[in-house]
């Protein structure tokens, strides 16, 4: 699924093909996903620009003067480039055509991915309303997480993937955030310091740094048919490593499920 790096690595990619290009033509070949896709895009897109592509959690927001596209990508969700001698295939379900011969493409095998349209501010939005600050503002810093935690009995993992309390947090820089802030994912929230949740926030704004930087080497795949950016080759130190030696200590890593998600951990480095 989807994180944060690789949906804002999604919109870096794109920027340079679409920013301030002219939609020509919809082609909606399925309208099945998560929720329906408005029919009324076919009208609504062809002839406006696009003036911005903005991400909001990991939500894409393609705007335009009349309204703006939101794309989630689910679970297996893609969008790329495409020319348009590039024949759509099975799950292709929806292209977005420009003057400028690009095409938007968008993949999605699973159907749990998005797309809808709203001529409102977006921000405002049912789905994207509730979502908590942005981890790479100056808004989501210790204070705020102290604050957030500080009533709270859930385990510290749970708290900072739920996108109430911060954007786009997924299991994976969710264990490795932990491990990065020697911060046990069991911990109760309101057991947090403020020194706890300092160096989590650090912790946080890192990894993720580090994720976008990363899937910035992929994107020179980007235009490519089979172009997906998919997760990045860097190095993690605990998703994925159960029974593993533990990168810094040596110890043998743990794994066990927290709210059905797997979560690694390092007993000795995490406490
Ligand atoms: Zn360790």
């Amino acid at each position: 699924m989807p994180e944060l790096p690789e949906v804002e690595t999604v919109r870096q990619g794109l920027m340079p093909h679409l920013l301030h290009q002219r939609v020509l033509a919809v082609t909606l070949r399925q309208e099945q996903l998560r929720w329906p896709v408005p029919r009324s895009i076919i009208q609504s897109l062809p002839d406006e620009t696009l003036v911005a592509i903005d991400r909001r959690g990991k939500y894409l927001l393609f705007q335009t003067e009349k309204g703006t596209l939101i794309a989630h990508l689910g679970m297996s969700g893609q969008l790329r480039i495409v020319t348009k001698e590039v024949k759509p295939e099975k799950h292709d379900h929806l292209d977005i055509i420009f003057y400028n011969d690009k095409v938007l493409r968008f993949t999605d095998p699973r159907r749990f991915g998005s797309i809808l349209w709203t001529e409102d501010c977006p921000h405002q939005h049912p789905l994207l309303i509730k979502i908590g600050p942005e981890p790479l503002t100056d808004e989501f810093d210790a204070e705020y997480l102290q604050q957030a935690s500080s009533r709270r009995y859930t385990a510290v993992k749970a708290f900072i993937m739920n996108s109430e309390i911060v954007a786009g947090i997924g299991n994976i820089y969710a264990n490795e955030s932990l491990f990065h802030a020697g911060i046990d994912p069991q911990t109760s929230c309101h057991t947090l310091s403020l020194e706890q949740c300092k160096k989590l926030v650090v912790a946080i704004k890192d990894v993720l740094v580090h994720a976008i930087k990363q899937g910035g080497t992929t994107l020179k795949d980007f235009t490519s048919a089979e172009g997906k950016p998919g997760y990045f080759a860097q190095k993690l130190y605990v998703y994925g490593r159960a029974n593993q030696p533990c990168l810094v200590c040596q110890s043998v890593l743990r794994q066990f499920q927290l709210n059905r998600r797997s979560t690694v951990y390092c007993p000795t480095c995490q406490v």
